[in-house]
C-alpha cells in the first residue's frame, strides 16, 4: 500500500507574514498526518518561518527548486545543503513553469534529481504535456521522454524514492482539471513505463500524484483512481480551508 501524499506548491505567493499565518492556522491533526503525507512548499524566502511553525505537527516542508551543487559561485541559487539545513525533506523538480519559462531541460533536471537524492531530499518530479501535444496524441511519448531524460543513470533503488507528479500543462491554473479517468490513464501509463524500466516491484513503490486545478470538490474522485496516490496543488493550496479540505478528501 502506498501512503497518499498531498503537496502544496505555493509558487511565487505569500509574504513572510502571510506564510507564517497560514502555517500557524493549519490544523495540527497529527493522526491524519500519519495516514497521509502533507508537504508544504513555500517560496525560499518563507521556508524558515514555515519550517519553524510546522515543527512537531507531522506536516512536512518542501522547496520548489534547487541548484545541483553543494556550494560555490552560483549567484542567486540555492543548494540542497541549504534546503536540508532549513528542514526540507522534499523538493519539487522539473515543474512545467520552470521548463517553459526558465528553459530547464531534462538533462539539467536529471542533475538536480541526483543532487537532491545525494542529500536525502525526496524529489517530486513533474512531467506532463501541453494542450497541443495532447491533441496530437503525444501525451505518452512526451511523458515517457521526460522520464527517460530526467531519470537517466539512476539506479532503481534511487528511483523508488521519488514522487512523480503528472501535471498536464493545460490543466494548470486553468480551473479545468483532467478528468479522473484521463488522469488515471496517463498515470497508469507512467507506472507501466516505470515497471518496464525498473521492474514491477519498484514501480509499485513509487507514489504518483496528479496536479492541475485540484480543488476540494474533485479530490475524492481523483483519489478513487487505482494509480493516483496523491495530488500536487497550486491555487487551492494558498488558503488554509481549501487545502485542508483537500487533505481530508485524500483519506
Ligand atoms: P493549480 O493547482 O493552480 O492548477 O497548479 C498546479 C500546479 O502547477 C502545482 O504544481
Amino acid at each position: 500500500m502506498r501512503k497518499p501524499i498531498i503537496a502544496a506548491n505555493w509558487k511565487m505567493h505569500k509574504t513572510l507574514r502571510e506564510a507564517e499565518n497560514f502555517a500557524a492556522q493549519f490544523p495540527a491533526e497529527q493522526d491524519l498526518y500519519q495516514q497521509v503525507d502533507v508537504v508544504i512548499c513555500p517560496p525560499f524566502t518563507a521556508l524558515q518561518v514555515v519550517g519553524e511553525a510546522l515543527r512537531g505537527t507531522g506536516l512536512k516542508l518542501g522547496a520548489q527548486n534547487l541548484y545541483p551543487r553543494d556550494q560555490g559561485a552560483f549567484t542567486g541559487e540555492i543548494s540542497p545543503l541549504m534546503l536540508k539545513d532549513l528542514g526540507c525533506s522534499y523538493v519539487i523538480l522539473g515543474h512545467s513553469e520552470r521548463r517553459q519559462i526558465l528553459q530547464e531541460d531534462n538533462k539539467f533536471i536529471n542533475e538536480k534529481i541526483k543532487s537532491a537524492l545525494k542529500h536525502g531530499l525526496t524529489p517530486i518530479l513533474c512531467v506532463g504535456e501541453t494542450l497541443k501535444e495532447r491533441k496530437e496524441g503525444q501525451t505518452e511519448t512526451i511523458c515517457g521522454n521526460q522520464l527517460l531524460g530526467c531519470l537517466a543513470d539512476l539506479e532503481k533503488e534511487d528511483v523508488s524514492k521519488l514522487v512523480i507528479a503528472y501535471e498536464p500543462i493545460w490543466a494548470i491554473g486553468t480551473g479545468v482539471n483532467a478528468s479522473p479517468e484521463d488522469a488515471e490513464k496517463t498515470i497508469a501509463f507512467i507506472r507501466d513505463f516505470l515497471a518496464w524500466q525498473y521492474g514491477l516491484e519498484t514501480a509499485e513503490q513509487i507514489r504518483i500524484q496528479y496536479g492541475g486545478s485540484v480543488k476540494p470538490d474533485n479530490i475524492k474522485e481523483l483519489m478513487k483512481q487505482k494509480n493516483i496516490d496523491g495530488v500536487l496543488v497550486g491555487g487551492a493550496s494558498l488558503e488554509v480551508e481549501s487545502f485542508f479540505s483537500i487533505v481530508q478528501g485524500a483519506v
